[in-house]
């Protein structure tokens, strides 16, 4: 890890030399990437019932929002607040710029509060989450990668996840990519017991019993309006929150990888989406994402607004977070083709000389490969 971190701060000064144009139109000029086979097409990948059932389902009662009976001012809240609380805090700034890429410092009670809000949107435990995540940066947009959309958009939005991918099952091997996780009891607990699914189930009952509780209390509150509010809020607080939070983190995987437009020649199809990033509250700067993946922003231009970058500002100043790692890459404001030849060698060399494999595949490993487009 240390290894790994001299070889970011080396990256970091000669940054603003080894910077990389604007591309808007780079995507034109690529070669169309080589597309694979499903791997449940190749027989490497099975559904698994139990993946199934629950992503199918949590979208079945998600529906029941739709359901007037069901609805309430105070459970649209509840959603809304809970896609910052928990979508946002949880798994943008928690699972992923923290947990996966160390892009800023904080205290450990800090840690595994923000690893429990992600833990609450239901998308696995915190280190099978970190180790695949390391994966996808390391082998981005290659066979070994477990959601390109370079197989088809179904696969890389939520088919990967409904199955086991033999593929997948070698490579995530947590000595390798989530050490640092498994050395930490918490985080053990969660992924071995499977509490995090308990924990799941136990912050969806205490929506349930706050909205109950408001129902019961408020003037005028009887049986039957506890238990309408107690529905509203498991069915919006809860439900429909996790399908929102769900696909804001499904289109990161699937609709950055294939439209939008790209400031870095990285070795992979990955692009800057504004309706992504606005959904995803930052996520969709993906292509500046994969430049520089240790960097808490990934908004690199004054317009580029990334929400989760500003809240770790907030938590910053409120010192609960220290050491935000600052962008490494500059975007220059230069233009066409020399520009963009120019542009193309110096990230490669960037890549290359700025960089450390890290045991646990983090930070710029998956950008070493040589570019494809070269
Ligand atoms: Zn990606
Ligand atoms: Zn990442």
């Amino acid at each position: 890890m240390q290894a790994n971190l001299e070889g970011l701060d080396g990256m970091s000064t000669t940054a603003p030399q080894t910077s990389v144009a604007a591309l808007h139109n780079s995507t034109v000029a690529q070669q169309q990437p080589a597309r694979f086979k499903s791997p449940r097409k190749e027989n490497r990948a099975h559904f698994v019932a139990a993946h199934v059932a629950v992503l199918l389902g949590v979208h079945a009662l998600a529906l029941l929002s739709f359901v007037p009976w069901l609805f309430s001012w105070s459970g649209l809240i509840a959603c809304l607040v809970g896609i910052y609380a928990f979508g946002v805090m949880g798994i943008n700034i928690g699972f992923h710029r923290l947990l996966t890429h160390r892009s800023f410092e904080c205290s450990k009670w800090v840690e595994h509060a923000l690893a429990l809000l992600g833990i609450c949107c239901l998308q696995g435990a915190p280190s099978r989450w970190v180790a695949l995540h390391r994966i996808h940066h390391q082998y981005s947009d290659s066979e070994e990668d477990p959601h390109t959309p370079l197989v088809s958009f179904l696969w890389a939005h939520f088919e990967w996840i409904m199955t086991e991918d033999k593929n997948r099952y070698w490579l995530m091997t947590y000595d390798k990519y989530a050490p640092d996780m498994i050395r930490d009891k918490f985080y053990l607990a969660m992924d071995r017991k499977g509490l995090w699914f308990f924990v799941y189930v136990l912050h969806a009952a205490a929506f349930f019993v706050v909205g109950f509780t408001g129902g019961w209390l408020l003037p005028g509150g009887s049986l039957a309006q506890a238990v309408q509010l107690g529905s509203s809020w498991l069915v919006w607080g809860v439900l429909a929150r996790t399908v929102l939070v769900w696909h804001f983190t499904w289109s990161v995987n699937s609709l950055t990888h294939m439209t939008g437009y790209r400031n870095y020649e990285t070795n992979d199809e990955s692009k800057n989406n504004w309706f992504v990033a606005l959904m995803s509250h930052g996520e969709g700067w993906h292509n500046n994402h994969h430049a520089d993946p240790r960097s808490a922003a990934a908004g690199h231009r004054w317009w580029e607004l990334d929400v989760s970058y500003l809240i770790i500002r907030v938590l910053g100043s409120m010192k609960l977070v220290s050491g935000i790692v600052p962008v490494r890459t500059k975007v220059a404001n230069r233009y066409g083709p020399d520009a963009k030849r120019q542009a193309k060698k110096e990230v490669s060399e960037t890549m290359i000389a700025g960089s450390t494999l890290s045991p646990c595949g983090m930070d710029d490993a998956g950008d070493v490969r040589q570019s494809r487009a070269a």
